[in-house]
């Protein structure tokens, strides 16, 4: 179906800011480094969630749902905006939580976890790392139903071809602003997590033809796997919105900016996090943009980009998560 004539609520009301980062490029030495502010979305907090949550909500809104139920690790970006999005829309709004790492779910702690309760979480139910999340959210529609209400299931990361469909949006949107600022491009670079965002860019810029490369650097998986993972959605994605199948040749998530795991703290994550707030005053967070920033700087430092490359980096927004991780991020 196409994109135009898919039910869709309206979160952010323009464009998401292009900025260039002039500080960040001297102190690298670098290209020329620009940001594609999408941690400037609506909803509470902002970040690339709300883009896909513009599909899915409306989806779930058109099927008769009063409860959105929804599934994210313990400081989960996707599930404080899911609440949002449900508290916006008089929905109510169910959790599960899966604790990737062991023991890390503590009932007080801060960043989005404290926003979960303040937005107005129903339930929050936490489930061990590797369970079957798809069951757990299964067995909360059911209990809904035995209540005579009616739950809307949205994946981890509202990743599925749907929610895919607000980066397919975002990429035209980043073409079109290209063309109005006579900005070319060389280089996309953007967070790979659940694969929605990575996978909507891609078939995006692959319809429109727009010939520059997007690296993805992955914040869980070995590169393989995800690289799978995008190859993947995106098919699904351009299938559901009748665009061209990217080649799986133009799938790129680089794995060398994870670190130990998942959320796990790096030292080039800490770097990127300061050097971004120091020199720009942008916020980026400790689980996903600051490890892809970390990733942007490495490429820059071992030379991958053109001495006269213009990049242009995905801020996926997360900053609500930084207050998780004050003691690993304080100078
Ligand atoms: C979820 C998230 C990502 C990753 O996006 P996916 O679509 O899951 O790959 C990147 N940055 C932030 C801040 C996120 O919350």
């Amino acid at each position: 179906m196409k994109i135009e004539a898919l039910p869709r609520r309206r979160y952010t009301p323009a464009p998401t800011p292009i900025q260039k980062l002039e500080k960040l490029s001297r102190h690298l030495g670098g290209p020329e480094i620009w940001i594609k502010r999408d941690d400037l979305t609506g909803l509470a907090g902002g970040g690339n969630k709300t883009r896909k949550l513009e599909f899915l909500v409306a989806d779930a809104i058109a099927k008769g749902a009063d409860t959105l139920i929804t599934v994210g690790a313990v400081q989960s970006n996707h599930c404080r905006l899911t609440l949002a999005a449900a508290a916006h829309e008089g929905l109510k709004c169910r959790l599960v939580l899966e604790q990737r790492v062991a023991g890390s779910y503590r009932k007080e702690a801060s960043g989005n976890n404290f926003l979960f309760d303040l937005l107005g979480a129903e339930t929050i139910t936490v489930v061990d790392g590797g369970s079957d999340l798809s069951a757990a959210m299964t067995t909360e529609a059911d209990k809904l139903k035995a209540l005579g209400r009616k739950g809307y299931v949205i994946p981890g990361g509202g990743s599925n071809a749907l929610g895919a469909m607000g980066y397919v949006v975002c990429a035209r949107e980043i073409l079109d602003q290209c063309m109005e600022g006579g900005l070319a491009f060389t280089d996309f670079v953007v967070a790979s997590g659940s694969a929605g965002t990575h996978a909507g860019l891609l078939v995006g810029f692959n319809a429109a033809n727009a010939g520059v490369p997007l690296t993805g650097v992955n914040v869980r998986r070995p590169r393989a796997e995800q690289e799978g993972n995008v190859h993947k959605l995106a098919l699904e994605a351009a299938a559901f919105a009748g665009l061209p199948a990217p080649a799986r040749e133009s799938v790129v998530a680089l794995d060398e900016w994870v670190g130990p795991g998942y959320s796990i703290p790096t030292d080039e994550m800490v770097e990127a996090v300061r050097l971004f707030a120091r020199l720009e005053g942008v916020l980026l967070d400790p689980v996903y943009t600051g490890k892809a920033a970390a990733g942007l700087i490495g490429l820059i430092r071992r030379g991958h980009f053109k001495a006269d490359a213009k990049v242009l980096f995905v801020h996926t927004g997360g900053a609500p998560s930084l207050f998780a991780y004050q003691r690993t991020l304080a100078s």
